[in-house]
């Protein structure tokens, strides 16, 4: 019997992904599937839960054991918006290693929540590549065109309270809104909304400082140049506008 597993992160695309699998096959050969990175949100995982409840299953959850801050110490690299080591050691390895073990690729089909807009949709060749030698499935690109707010209107519909990240006004719910990944726009509404989590990436991105030398998850391409710009001289340029 195929195993239907749902690499769910716990954001709205990949909860909605999972209720078209359960709506379409049922929920008995289903696994929601998702990698603990240490950095998650709580309410995260309050979503995350409700999701699995409503499903009638539980999560599975993976983890390496460290967080993004130790994976850029061990790798003696700091993350930024254009290679990121935490995604590969912290989510896909183990959530690869899961599926080397429990889901073998003759009898499992991925389903990735890609959501459905044409940004989103140009990610798919890739990430089916990446999941070879898994089949994969991206069962909301199939469907219609849909904004996020949509996304979460149908969780709502279904008595689910969308994740606290959303509700802050953040693009995705993942590391507690300090992904290396994003740009200085959410680096700066996250000093806004949730400054103490600033302030704790900004105190890691300075012991990786002292580590590693003049590094930054940001870069400063004013003036045709290009520069380590760092969370705290991002924060006092924001203090000193306000
Ligand atoms: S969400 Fe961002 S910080 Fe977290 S593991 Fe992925 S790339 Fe790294």
């Amino acid at each position: 019997m195929t195993q239907h597993v749902v690499q769910f992160s716990g954001g709205v695309g990949s909860a909605v992904t999972a209720l078209r699998v359960a709506e379409r096959l049922g929920t008995r050969n289903m696994t929601l599937l998702i990698a603990d990175t240490r950095a998650e949100d709580p309410d995260l995982w309050r979503f995350s839960d409700d999701v699995a409840r409503l499903l009638g299953l539980e999560l599975t959850v993976v983890r390496d054991g460290r967080d993004p801050w130790e994976v850029f110490a061990d790798q003696r690299f700091l993350g930024n918006d254009r290679l990121a080591p935490c995604t590969f050691f912290l989510k896909q390895k183990p959530c690869r290693d899961w599926m080397a073990e429990h889901a073998p690729p003759e009898g499992t089909i991925a389903y990735v929540g890609i959501e459905p807009n044409d940004r989103d949709r140009r990610r798919i060749p890739a990430i089916a590549r990446n999941w070879q030698p898994w089949q994969t499935e991206f069962p909301l690109a199939d469907g219609p065109d849909a904004t996020k707010d949509q996304l979460l209107d149908e969780v709502r519909a279904l008595g689910i309270r969308p994740p606290l990240l959303y509700e802050l006004g953040f693009q995705h719910n993942n590391c507690s809104g300090a992904c290396v990944r994003a740009g200085q726009r959410q680096w700066k509404h996250l000093l806004a909304t949730l400054p103490e989590r600033y302030s704790h990436a900004e105190a890691q991105e300075e012991q990786l400082r002292e580590l590693l030398g003049n590094v930054a998850i940001l870069r400063d391409r004013r003036g045709g140049t290009s520069r380590p710009l760092t969370l705290a001289e991002l924060r006092i340029r924001e203090q000193n506008v306000a």
